[in-house]
């Protein structure tokens, strides 16, 4: 089921995703070479609880993990692009990033992800990374009201082609608000003109990601981790996105 919020409580999503805003700008500024994944984690868990937020990882298990999850943001190196469980890892040269970062305030949740490439970027990696921002882009100026949802998946599919990367479609975007996965799914292709229409009200997560050279991908030993499947580097970009009367509205923007 479809919920819709009234803008009230969009404005509270707006508070629990500046916060999520806040917490990601700090934690790009911090992975650097040599910064270990367990010291992003405690940034995330101290945090969270000087606010007094609550984290929509903590405990989570979904059917797609082995849960439950015991910590507060993911974070996934390389070819890790998903669900990357924060483990005992240096960050090194050249490394790709993404941090995904969801968590709720006085009930409302908000859920958002950047991918960062730490010390010196390769350039290939660095497309990649524009291309995911590219989607994410095209993905909200398609959150409209009268549009419908299948238009943001062939917006973010476009981008992908465009740049010569497979999508895959098993992991896509969805609704979120009172908790962090709700009606209706986003997937990152798909037909435009097609899907649940897009009315003022829809609160949904948006996020393209994709695999250098592959639309296929493996759980890791851990239980969690989502791998691409050929070990090509990977890249995630999300906002949470309401849309509005006036169009979409970002409500995780730095
Ligand atoms: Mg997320």
């Amino acid at each position: 089921m479809v919920e819709l919020k009234t803008p009230e409580e969009i404005d509270r999503i707006g508070v629990a995703g500046a916060f999520v805003a806040e917490i990601l700008a700090e934690l790009r500024a911090a992975a650097g070479v040599g910064v270990n994944l367990l010291a992003l984690e405690a940034i995330v868990r101290e945090r969270i609880r000087e606010r007094g937020a609550h984290s929509c990882y903590w405990d989570y298990s979904p059917s797609f993990g082995r849960g439950p999850f015991r910590n507060t943001v993911c974070l996934s190196v390389n070819d890790a692009v998903l669900h990357g469980l924060p483990f005992d890892y240096a960050l090194r040269d050249g490394d790709v990033l993404t941090m995904d970062l969801a968590l709720g305030i006085d009930g409302w949740v908000a859920d958002a992800a950047t991918t960062v490439i730490v010390g010196t970027p390769d350039p290939e990696d660095q497309r990649l990374v524009r291309a995911t921002e590219e989607a994410l882009g095209a993905a909200i100026d398609a959150a409209q009201p009268g549009n419908r949802i299948g238009d943001i998946s062939a917006a973010i599919e476009a981008v992908a082609r465009r740049h010569g990367y497979p999508v895959n479609t098993e992991f896509g975007g969805h609704g979120l608000g009172r908790t962090m996965h709700e009606d209706p799914h986003v997937s990152n292709a798909g037909r435009a003109g097609r899907g649940f229409p897009l009315k003022p009200g829809l609160v949904i997560a948006l996020e393209p990601w994709f695999a250098k050279t592959t639309d296929r991908i493996f759980t890791d030993p851990d239980g969690w981790t989502i791998r691409s499947a050929d070990g090509s580097r990977t890249a995630h970009s999300e906002h949470t996105v309401a849309v509005t009367a006036d169009g979409p509205r970002v409500l995780t923007a730095a």
